[in-house]
């Protein structure tokens, strides 16, 4: 069981859309065999295949909404991507995935450098500690300087970083890249057509043949490049990496299949494998014998042949077997695990085992909310998911009263899904909830899956408010705030009051003026 568990890797990437985040997914599957086409991101976005590709809607707008799994196996390691949708607006979502990876791997355009998104993503990896390694895309086209590149990192992320290897070149200059501990040089083909010529030749920088085919001037921009790294830079120091205080830097192309090997072979050997978790009981080992694992994402409707529910569980520790039956600690019920699925690459699988640091897809049939932990003993609590407040607010009602039922069921299983916040109008029944989510584009995809998924047609009628706060069951003030033109109270899906604001300096001025405390979560029961 040890062994098994000290070969998993699981990470994530993180980037902003459209630098290469597919594409370079599907490389890495494609080492593992996993996928037998590659398929190019072009074909990825007009044809449905890759398993995040599941939605509809996804499909029309060329988006991924969901973040699912993949596994493969490659050079006795078994690696899981957790796919994290890249759109701002789905960040709730893939802050929550996150929580569930032991490495982040940081994708960044050479062209456009360190982006909004990639800025917000990467905090969330800070917060929790882990390594975070960069890969710098796109060499075979112009970008900007790699030194200040580095330095951008640096600068707007606050962390230092570390070049493993360095690019020769770039755009139609781009001559390969240059391996900083062997002084191997890797020299780059692709987009080129070697009709009449022989394929650049690699190996190591001291050989003529090499420095031939970088030429004069770009071997003199490498050498100095190489001499202020030596200098100049950071030390190499994997426990620093190890703590995500240095990033390891890598160059390439990901859609030229460029440096994609090189890099893989050194996050493997660099990258943590499951590490010990905090929880209520102290730091857990992953290699203890006992099985244990939390909820990070739950999925209504995954499949419209038959609609089902996955609940996503990121095993922490031991090792699970089909069929096996777990605690879950949050209403202290038995619950067996009978039909785990895994997602690998497109298919759904079942599986017989799995282990720390792996991710098992289980039906669930409403029982399971994220954050819920299946251990084999009562009791265990791992970190709270993180907690993302609602800054979108609407009021949604159905066309067709008729459908009242399976509007509330669809509401229902979204909520629990992680999708939306579901308030209900002190005034107003189940009929017509208030609705908060983070990013706008939510609203759509609520609209869209009520209609698919559940036959509903709804009317969305945005509100607004741009903050929710939580308060304490005080009469008196609560009356206030409903009398105010600037707030509206209501009830949240466990019955605690909720105000709903303008923006945040009227809530400010609001608890002053009438002394009252706002939450910015609810309260824990
Ligand atoms: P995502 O939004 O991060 O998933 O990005 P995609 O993988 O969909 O890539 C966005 C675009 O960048 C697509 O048109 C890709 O073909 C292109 N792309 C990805 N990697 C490279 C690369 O190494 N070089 C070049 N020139 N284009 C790339």
């Amino acid at each position: 069981m040890k062994e098994e568990i000290q070969s998993r890797k699981t990470f994530a990437i993180i980037s902003h859309p459209d630098a290469g985040k597919t594409t370079l997914t599907e490389k890495l599957l494609l080492f593992g065999g996993a996928i037998h086409l590659a398929g190019n991101v072009k074909a990825r976005k007009t044809q449905r295949y890759a398993t995040s590709d599941w939605m509809e809607l996804e499909r029309q707008r060329g988006i991924s909404i969901t973040s699912s799994a993949m596994q493969f196996n490659y050079k006795g390691y078994v690696i899981n991507i957790l796919d994290t949708p890249g759109h701002q607006d789905f960040s709730e979502d893939t802050y929550r995935t996150l929580t569930a990876a032991d490495s982040a791997v940081m994708l960044i355009d050479v062209a456009k450098g360190v982006e909004a998104q990639t800025i917000k993503l990467f905090e969330v990896c800070k917060k929790r500690g882990i390594p975070i390694f960069t890969f710098i895309n796109k060499l075979d086209r112009e970008g900007k300087n790699p030194i200040d590149l580095m330095d951008e990192v640096e600068k707007v992320l606050g962390i230092e970083a570390y070049a493993m290897n360095w690019p020769i070149g770039m755009g139609s200059d781009f001559k390969g890249i240059y391996d900083r501990k062997t002084g191997f040089v890797d020299r780059y083909a692709g987009g080129n057509h070697y009709e009449n010529s022989k394929a650049p030749q690699s190996g190591l920088l001291e050989d003529a043949e090499v420095q031939a085919g970088i030429g004069e001037e770009l071997l003199h921009h490498l050498r100095e490049d190489i001499e202020l790294l030596d200098m100049a830079g950071n030390e190499f120091d994997l426990e620093r990496v190890k703590k995500g205080e240095v990033t390891p830097v890598f160059f390439g192309s990901a859609l030229n299949n460029f440096g994609v090997p090189n890099f893989l072979d050194s996050f493997l050997k660099l990258a943590p494998g499951p590490e010990p978790r905090n929880s209520n009981q102290g730091e857990l080992d992953p290699v203890s014998p006992q099985f244990s694992g939390f909820v990070f994402k739950i999925q209504a409707n995954m499949n419209a042949m038959h609609r089902d529910r996955i609940a996503f569980i990121r095993i922490c520790t031991g090792k699970y077997e089909r069929g096996m039956n777990v605690i879950h600690t949050r209403s202290h019920r038995k619950l067996r695990l009978a039909q785990p699925t895994q997602l690998f690459a497109q298919e759904r699988t079942i599986i017989d085992e799995a282990y720390a640091g792996d991710i098992i897809g289980v039906h669930d049939n409403g029982i399971l909310r994220i954050g819920d932990v299946l251990a084999e003993k009562d009791g265990l609590e791992f970190e709270a998911m993180p907690f993302f407040s609602p800054e979108n607010f609407a009021r949604i009602s159905i066309k067709n009263a008729l459908k009242r039922k399976q509007f509330i069921k669809g509401i229902q299983e979204l909520q629990e899904e992680g999708a939306i916040h579901v308030f209900r109008d002190l005034n107003i029944g189940v009929e017509a909830p208030v609705i908060g989510v983070v990013g706008q584009l939510q609203f759509e995809v609520l609209e869209y899956r009520l209609r698919d998924e559940y036959g509903v047609n709804v009317e969305i009628n945005h509100l607004p408010y741009e903050i929710v706060r939580w308060i304490s069951k005080d009469e008196q003030k609560i009356q206030i705030l409903k009398e105010s033109s600037m707030s509206m109270v209501v009830l949240d899906q466990d019955e605690n009051y909720a105000v709903l604001l303008l923006d945040k300096w009227k809530a400010n001025w609001m608890s002053e003026r009438y002394s009252i405390e706002f939450l910015t979560q609810p309260a824990l029961p």
